[in-house]
């Protein structure tokens, strides 16, 4: 079980009222950085370990993926904090590189901290030999290692699908994996406000359901909704998608279709019976003229994440339209995005009465409930503003699934990272290798201090392709040193250049051409990669007092 790695080793950091000179502080964050580094860096690479994170109650998560990892740690030391916050991010913005970021982050680091500890060097002018190896590796990628991939062809997002699935659970099958995560990104294709084209993940569902093997997952048109119609009297289909004059108008609801009943603490004296049944009678017939509104503004699907009782069922079933009750909020958001609908959380206007809008209805071209593996699910076809698509996910038990299911999510961020920015470059530690060889040659022409931290930050880079070959079980002193031999080639050589291409083949031990054998990843993610990793490691190094403002009392 990974418990707070980092706060075991810096315990003694906040003694009460105590103030830490720079010495001491850099060497506790640097301390704590590494030790969250050191937790993932074994799952680093397509032959990376998982891992099994136990909590109290004993119910566990196997995950390769270092944001999953970071999240589920207990991490208290300020720093390493930092660095879980860097894979988040990562996670959100990127959808992949988690790992490599905080591998990259904590080399940088270490390095700067033997800078300023071994060699003097004030931190600033670390952090100014760092931010400008960045600009120029920056430089470098975009104008020498990525590749424009104009039309991009199916083959290569598959490929990028498979780089990026390689390490993960399904990357044994990440032949049919690819293609449904590309197959499916594809089908949300949507433009914009502004005219640029966007493929929005969300509008894809990931369900998962129990048995049968991960193989047999897979792709359906529209939104799979893991929920029944309310009443078996009402229609499983409405509308159809084969028709393009088909309007099949969608009601998304956070409120409750049940009679309705006094709010607690509401004290009313009645001395009359009858009264009291009038107050009853008032308290049902509140809710079906809810539903009345919602019918009489056209709606024929209604959704709503609380309940629907009886009667308001009847009132559905009367008049032909489909409703679902206890759908996931989650769903009804990306419903309503997807078919141009308002999530509806209250009908009552400013003024107090009770109202529905016809504008709050979203549409779309067919609604049916059907049967999907062993499940019944609405599916919601042909949606108004942008198409959805759903993954059926299917695997033994819930563990795998989870994480079959994050896998999944990830490498549909890279193909949508790829498409979006149309930027590929070569993976297996490839760019970084290629970069770490040109800034130091770089350094070599900066006659400046900043001269020793850019060729720190050319080593610090170098942590990716070593540990992809430790990981794999290979030599990587000699590994590392063929690859670096042919990127210098290729940078002094201008016959040579088609080396610059060049990186581990880690199941043979060897130097490949990894453009040629398909080991691709969007440039961005890369260039996203280095820029966190930078910040993140800048804004350690800047700190050099801790304070503890808030001491225990004695
Ligand atoms: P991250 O969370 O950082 O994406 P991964 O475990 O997915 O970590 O590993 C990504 C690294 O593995 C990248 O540097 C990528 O280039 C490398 N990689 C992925 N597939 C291969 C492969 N088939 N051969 C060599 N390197 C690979």
């Amino acid at each position: 079980m990974f418990q707070n790695s980092s706060h075991t080793n810096n315990s003694t950091l906040f003694l009460s009222g105590t103030k830490y000179g720079p010495t001491e502080t850099r060497n506790s964050n640097v301390l704590a950085a590494l030790s969250i580094a050191n937790i993932i860096k074994s799952s680093l690479g397509p032959v990376g370990l998982d891992k099994m994170l136990v909590d109290n109650m004993g119910d566990f998560t196997m995950t390769n993926d270092g944001a999953t990892i970071l999240s589920l740690l207990d991490v208290e030391h300020p720093a390493g904090r930092i660095l879980v916050e860097l894979a988040q991010q990562q996670d959100r913005e990127v959808g992949d590189g988690t790992t490599s970021v905080v591998v990259i982050a904590s080399e940088l680091l270490r390095r700067a901290n033997e800078l300023i500890g071994v060699m003097g060097l004030h931190p600033s002018i670390v952090i100014n030999g760092y931010r400008l190896a960045l600009t120029e590796a920056i430089r470098y990628i975009e104008s020498n290692l990525q590749y424009k991939v104009e039309d991009l062809g199916k083959d290569v997002l598959v490929n990028i699908a498979k780089t990026s699935m390689s390490s993960k659970i399904i990357g044994s099958d990440d032949e049919f994996f690819a293609n449904l995560v590309v197959d499916s990104i594809l089908k949300v294709k949507t433009t914009n406000g502004k005219g640029e084209t966007k493929y929005p993940v969300k509008a894809i569902n990931l369900l998962k359901a129990h048995g049968k093997s991960s193989l047999e997952s897979m792709l359906v048109d529209g939104y799979a909704l893991n929920c029944t119609v309310a009443s078996q009297a009402m229609p499983k289909k409405l509308g159809s998608f084969e028709n393009a004059n088909s309007n099949i108008k969608i009601a998304c609801l956070d409120i409750n279709l049940q009679k309705a009943r006094m709010a607690m603490g509401v004290k009313i004296e009645i001395t009359d019976p009858e009264q009291l049944e009038k107050i009853r009678e008032r308290e049902q017939t509140l809710v079906l003229e809810r539903c009345q509104k919602i019918i009489d503004a056209g709606a024929q699907v209604i959704l709503t994440t609380k309940g629907i009782d009886d009667l308001c069922l009847k009132t559905f079933v009367e008049n032909g339209c489909m409703a679902v009750r206890r759908c996931l909020k989650e769903d009804l958001k990306r419903i309503a995005k997807a078919t141009g609908a308002s999530l509806i959380t209250s009908m009552s206007n400013l003024e107090g009465d009770e109202v529905f809008e016809k504008e709050s209805l979203g549409s779309c071209r067919e609604v049916v409930q059907t049967k999907i593996s062993d499940d019944e699910c609405i599916l919601i076809k042909g949606t108004a503003k942008h198409s959805s698509s759903s993954i059926i996910l299917r695997g033994p038990n819930d563990y795998s699934l989870d994480e079959v299911e994050r896998s999944v999510h990830d490498s549909l961020c890279v193909v949508k990272r790829t498409l979006e920015s149309g930027y590929i470059v070569c993976g297996g530690g490839c760019v970084e290798t290629a970069l770490s060889i040109y800034l130091d040659n770089f350094a070599t022409s900066v006659g400046s201090r900043e001269q020793l931290a850019i060729s720190e930050f050319a080593n610090s880079l170098l942590v990716i392709p070593k540990t992809l070959a430790i990981n794999a079980a290979k030599d990587s002193s000699d590994l590392i040193a063929k690859l670096r031999s042919y990127h210098a080639i290729s940078q002094s050589n201008l016959e040579k250049k088609k080396y610059k291409n060049y990186g581990l083949d880690l199941l043979n031990g060897k130097i490949v051409d990894e453009l040629k054998k398909g080991v691709i990843e969007p440039s961005m993610s890369k260039i996203k990669s280095l820029k966190s990793a930078l910040e993140a490691s800048v804004a350690i190094l800047r700190i050099d007092t801790t304070i503890n403002v808030d001491p225990e009392p004695e």
